[in-house]
C-alpha cells in the first residue's frame, strides 16, 4: 500500500513524554498506546504506509480528542490535525474490531447524512424538543432498561436548554453609536438546542455598537465530521459557509460555540488544496472569533448582576487547547456586578463529553465526568458557566441533581447587561 499524503506536523515528536499526564486516557489507563505519544506513533506507522488494524483504530478512537496533550507539549505537535488524518485513513483503509461494527452505520448516517442536511438534522432533534416539554415521559423511558450510552444520550436530549423564541432575524441594527459590523455563525445543535445563547448574543453585540447579521445558507461547520475521520462532507460544508458569509460582508465571524470555533479557524488549512477556495478559506478563519473574545476585545458595560452569583468556569477543550483562549471568559465573569469568581480546580481538563465520545465510550466519559463533579463540588457554586454545547450537555444532567445550574457565559453577559431581558423580543 502507498504511503498517504502526510498530514501536517508529522515528524515532529520528539518523544519526550511531558504530555503523558495531561491525558485523560493515560491517567486512567497507563497505556502507552492510549497515551498521546502513544497515538502520535500509530499515526506516524500510518502516515509511513501501515495499513491500520483493530487494534490502531481501537486507541486513536479511544482518544477524547481534547487537546489537552497539545498545550503541555513543548515541541508543538498539532495532536488535532494527526488525529484527525489518523481516523481519516482508519475511515479509508482500516479494520475495526467486531464489538464496534455499530460504529460504521452510526457514522455514516449521522455524519453522512444527518449533519450535512438541515432539514434532516431539523428532524433529528424533534424528540429532544418535544421530551423538554414532557418531563413526565422522560421521566418515564429513564425508567426503562436501556445501555448506559442510550441512558447517556436520553439524559442529554430531556435537559432544560435555552432555546429562545426561534426569532433570530437577519439583520439586526447597533444601539447607539455604530463601531461595527459582525457575522453571527448560528451553527446546528447551537440553533437547535441553544438558541437563547444565540439570542443573548445578538442581544450583547448590538448593545455593544455591532451591526449584527446572520447569513441565510450557513450551516453546521463540519467539526463533528472531522473528528470521526469524515471529510468529503466536512469540506462541502466549509465551502457552504465560506460563500454564505462572504455575502455577509462582515468584519468578524462570531461564534459561540468553542468547538465550531476551532474547527473554522482551521478551515484555512483544511482548503488549502484547493485553488478556488484557498485564499477564502484562510480569510474565513481569519475573521471568526470566539464570543467571549471578541466581547472581550471590544468591551461591553455590565452594570447589573445577573442571576447567579458564586459562578465558576469550565474551560471548553476547544477554547483552552484549541484556540489557546483562557482569560477572555474570566475576565468577562470577573468584571460582573454581585457575581463572586471561583476558579474550578484543573479546569481545562476535559469533562467527558468530547462530540459523540460520552455515546461511543460511556465509561470512560462517565469516570472523567465523575472527576469534573467532584471537583465542581469543591468549588461550592451556584452556577458553572460554559462555552460550548458539548460541555453544557454532558455537565447539566448532573448537576442539576445538585442544584447547580449550567449557563453559557454570555447567558449572563446578557443579563448583566440587560436584566432579566431573556426570552425578550429583538
Ligand atoms: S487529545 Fe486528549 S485524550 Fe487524546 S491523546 Fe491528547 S490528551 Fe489524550
Ligand atoms: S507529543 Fe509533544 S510532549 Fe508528547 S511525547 Fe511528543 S514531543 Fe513530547
Amino acid at each position: 500500500m502507498s504511503a498517504p499524503a502526510q498530514p501536517h506536523g508529522i515528524g515532529t515528536c520528539t518523544r519526550c513524554g511531558l504530555c503523558q499526564q495531561a491525558c485523560p486516557t493515560y491517567r486512567d489507563w497507563r497505556l502507552e498506546a492510549d497515551s498521546p505519544r502513544g497515538r502520535v506513533e500509530i499515526v506516524e506507522r500510518i502516515a509511513a504506509g501501515e495499513r491500520p488494524d483493530a487494534a490502531m483504530a481501537e486507541h486513536l478512537y479511544a482518544c477524547l480528542g481534547c487537546r489537552a496533550c497539545e498545550t503541555a507539549c513543548p515541541s508543538g505537535v498539532p495532536f488535532g490535525d494527526l488525529l484527525e488524518f489518523g481516523r481519516r485513513e482508519v475511515e479509508r483503509t482500516g479494520t475495526l474490531a467486531p464489538e464496534r461494527g455499530g460504529w460504521r452505520t452510526f457514522r455514516s448516517f449521522v455524519f453522512e447524512r444527518v449533519l450535512p442536511s438541515r432539514a434532516l438534522f431539523g428532524a433529528m432533534m424533534m424528540p429532544a424538543k418535544t421530551l423538554r416539554h414532557m418531563p413526565t415521559l422522560a421521566r418515564l423511558l429513564r425508567s426503562l432498561p436501556m445501555s448506559s450510552g442510550a441512558r447517556r444520550a436520553l439524559a442529554m436530549a430531556s435537559i432544560e436548554t435555552p432555546m429562545g423564541n426561534g426569532r433570530l432575524p437577519a439583520h439586526s441594527k447597533a444601539i447607539g453609536e455604530r463601531r461595527a459590523r459582525v457575522a453571527l455563525f448560528t451553527g446546528c445543535v447551537m440553533d437547535a438546542l441553544f438558541g437563547g445563547v444565540n439570542e443573548a448574543l445578538v442581544r450583547v453585540l448590538r448593545s455593544s455598537g455591532c451591526d449584527v447579521v446572520a447569513p441565510s445558507g450557513q450551516w453546521c461547520c463540519g467539526a463533528l465530521n472531522v473528528h470521526a475521520g469524515e471529510q468529503r462532507r466536512a469540506l462541502a460544508m466549509a465551502r457552504r459557509n465560506i460563500e454564505a458569509f462572504e455575502r455577509a460582508d462582515a468584519e468578524a465571524i462570531v461564534v459561540d460555540s468553542a468547538g465550531c470555533g476551532a474547527h473554522m479557524k482551521s478551515y484555512g488549512r483544511l482548503l488549502e488544496g484547493e485553488p478556488a477556495f484557498a485564499d477564502r478559506a484562510a480569510a474565513f478563519a481569519g475573521k471568526t472569533v470566539d464570543a467571549t473574545e471578541y466581547l472581550d476585545r471590544i468591551g461591553v458595560t455590565m452594570n447589573r448582576p445577573p442571576s447567579a452569583r458564586r459562578v465558576t468556569y469550565q474551560d471548553a477543550c476547544h477554547l483552552a487547547h484549541g484556540q489557546k483562549i483562557r482569560q477572555a471568559p474570566r475576565a468577562l465573569l470577573r468584571a460582573m456586578p454581585g457575581v463572586e469568581f471561583v476558579e474550578l480546580r484543573d479546569a481545562d481538563r476535559c469533562c467527558g463529553a468530547a462530540g459523540v465520545y460520552s455515546l461511543t465510550h460511556p465509561a470512560m466519559s462517565q469516570r472523567v465526568l465523575d472527576e469534573k463533579l467532584a471537583k465542581i463540588a469543591e468549588a461550592g457554586v451556584d452556577t458553572v458557566t460554559v462555552t460550548n454545547p458539548g460541555c453544557h450537555l454532558q455537565l447539566a444532567p448532573a448537576l442539576a441533581q445538585r442544584g447547580v445550574r449550567v449557563r453559557h457565559v454570555v447567558e449572563l453577559v446578557d443579563e448583566a447587561i440587560h436584566h432579566s431581558s431573556r426570552g425578550t423580543a429583538f
